[in-house]
């Protein structure tokens, strides 16, 4: 960054990248904006359930997941893609998982201590602030579809136990007998002691459609050998589930109470309504200040598209894709999906929970930390640390005395060859750090760079541009300047 590289031929690599999104299991780093502003024209994010880390699986288990998931998400974007409204892909989504037995979710559904199934789903609809649920329902096949007919045809949004039950009747849904639900136990299915594992795949789905209507919902059996009658977040609009054009949508999972106690969902929107902040921030508040390590999961589609998956549990079943062409599943993600401030192998203490203790605006925070990263990593003449604030694109820009470097490939061996070794390098203060954020996702950064080296010390002045990546601000274009004397 903000260190020129002058006298090296324009390289202009026009590339295009993240068709191979799918094959990164536990990275979700670069991202294609398909419009001029940036934004996906549509985006959707899915989960299977927070929970245990799916090393402890067996092949087949994981395979099963991953195809279902693949599946879902699949839906969604066909159904976004072809320009279908967010309410129904989330519908459709959810049908889907709920279908599939490996997921703690309709069919899938784990029992209470009685021995029975009982499910929970909830939907909302971000440009009405419609939603409908349902609690405790014991023969419905897709709880999900239940849950929209009571937002459309009641004028309440929750029912819960026989009333419920009842309603399915009179709606003619599809109803099922209660071995439906024991389906797990088919041959080859997760075994008994994945029914102990509170998270067996609860299901949910954010999306956001071509019209820029967000929408959300969630669908569950619960948390395994509940008591009879006890109703988690996933039915809970504003704990398991929100959805507000103005902000995001959210669909959580993992311990319901905590999500209940917390308000989990809604408290993700206030955030981003009354503070401003991200929907990165707000989730990474909520997933590392208000709940406890092991408590769950969220996802979340801000209203720009930006999608958002975070968990404090070793995994978590989930998978987005955009109108930029992205589509990936995971079983976890790395650092949870919180932004990195620090390096994963470099055991820094700046960690995303302390810059936001702080009280600062948390993008910028983060920002300063990484800039602060990058001079401590040039100091120490690691070039490739000092590049990991960089996109990791061919479409990043580094442009320097007018003439534009063209990919991450071409500006790090720019580096090298420019600052061959630690006695080039020198030592970089930056300095004067001022900040402009140009969309909840955009920042721009001036500042003053300064080399003292063994030749003579130069500097000069910076703009970055920074990109809210999936893990973490990236910088997207460098423009550096050396001052003339
Ligand atoms: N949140 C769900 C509940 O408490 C369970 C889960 O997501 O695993 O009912």
């Amino acid at each position: 960054m903000h260190l020129p590289i002058l006298r090296y031929v324009v390289v202009c690599i026009v590339g295009t990248l993240y068709g191979a999104m799918g094959h990164a299991m536990n990275t979700l780093d670069a991202q294609s904006p398909d419009t001029p502003s940036g934004k996906p024209r549509w985006s959707i994010a899915i989960h299977g359930g927070a929970g245990g880390a799916s090393d402890k699986w067996t092949d087949e288990r994981r395979q099963a997941r991953r195809e279902g998931l693949e599946k879902a998400l699949q839906i969604g974007r066909d159904l976004l893609a072809n320009g279908r409204p967010s309410l129904e892909a989330v519908e459709a989504v959810i049908r889907s998982l709920e279908d599939n037995a490996r997921f703690n979710a309709g069919r899938g559904a784990v029992l209470t201590n009685a021995g029975r199934a009982e499910l929970d789903a909830s939907i909302m609809d971000g440009a009405t602030a419609k939603c409908g649920a349902v609690a405790g329902v014991t023969a419905v096949q897709n709880p999900i579809s239940l849950a929209r007919m009571v937002m459309t045809d009641t004028p309440h949004v929750l029912l819960a136990g026989p009333g419920a039950d009842a309603f399915a009747v009179a709606q003619n849904v599809p109803q099922v007998p209660p071995d439906y639900f024991l389906s797990y136990r088919f041959p080859g299915a997760d075994n008994d002691d994945d029914r102990d594992d509170f998270h067996l795949g609860t299901v949910g789905c954010a999306a956001l459609d071509t019209m820029g209507n967000l929408a959300a919902g969630t669908s569950t059996g619960g948390t395994s050998k509940k008591l009879p009658g006890r109703i988690g977040d996933s039915p809970i609009v504003g704990a398991g589930t929100f959805a507000d054009n103005q902000t995001c949508a959210v669909s959580g999972t993992g311990i319901g109470e905590e999500f209940i106690r917390h308000a989990v969902a809604y408290d993700i929107a206030a955030q981003m309504r009354y503070a401003g902040k991200s929907l990165e921030a707000a989730v990474t508040h909520v997933m590392t200040q208000r709940l406890k390590a092991n408590d769950g999961g969220v996802i979340g589609v801000a209203r720009d598209g930006t999608v958002v998956m975070q968990h404090n549990t070793p995994g978590m079943s989930c998978g987005m894709a955009d109108s930029s062409g992205r589509f990936a599943v995971f079983f976890a993600l790395e650092n949870g999906g919180r932004p990195f401030t620090s390096g994963p192998d470099r055991g820094t203490t700046d960690a995303p929970e302390t810059a936001l203790a702080a009280g600062e605006d948390p993008d910028i925070k983060e920002i300063t930390l990484l800039i602060q990263r990058q001079q401590r990593d040039w100091n120490a003449g690691n070039i490739d640390h000092f590049m990991d604030a960089y996109w990791r694109s061919e479409e990043l820009t580094f442009s320097s005395g007018g003439q534009v470097t063209r990919g991450w490939d071409a500006t790090i061996a720019r580096y090298k060859n420019r600052y061959p070794d630690a006695q080039t390098m020198g030592q970089v203060r930056f300095s004067e750090l001022e900040f402009l954020r140009l969309d909840g996702a955009a920042m721009q950064v001036q500042g003053v760079w300064q080399l003292s080296r063994e030749a003579e010390p130069i500097g000069g002045r910076f703009t970055l541009i920074f990109r809210k990546q999936q893990a973490g601000w990236r910088i997207v274009h460098d423009h550096t300047s050396v001052q003339a004397d």
